[in-house]
């Protein structure tokens, strides 16, 4: 597979947006910034590995890593974003919700 573009990666995660009915981070620098950090680790690892984390060096052990990681969900579900918080619950935001620091699923 070719080298990913910062607009590939936002398409990437849109579609993950609009299939989980979450929504992207509205603060556009931040969002920017990580769909920036997910192009880079495609273009370097091969895969989407979460851009606020470590690669443990392989797919198959960053397979819960690999975005939408496998903490997703619940994380969104809890706090309301994920650990990145590239995504965010729908409506988080607009009710006020600010997206902070959230324990690492990965290590609970
Ligand atoms: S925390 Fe999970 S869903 Fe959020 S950007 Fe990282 S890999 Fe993607």
């Amino acid at each position: 597979m070719g080298p990913k573009s910062t607009d590939d990666t936002r398409r990437f995660a849109d579609m993950v947006a609009a299939k989980q009915d979450w929504e992207l981070n509205p603060d556009a620098e931040f969002t920017d910034s990580l769909v920036e950090g997910l192009t880079t680790n495609w273009n370097r690892y091969g895969y989407f590995l979460c851009p606020c984390r470590d690669s443990d060096g392989s797919r198959e052990t960053d397979a819960d890593l690999i975005c939408p990681c496998a903490y997703s969900k619940a994380d969104v579900e809890e706090h309301g974003h994920c650990y990145c918080a590239l995504y965010l619950r729908r409506g988080f935001a607009a009710s006020g919700g600010v997206p902070g620091g959230i324990p690492d699923r990965r290590f609970s």
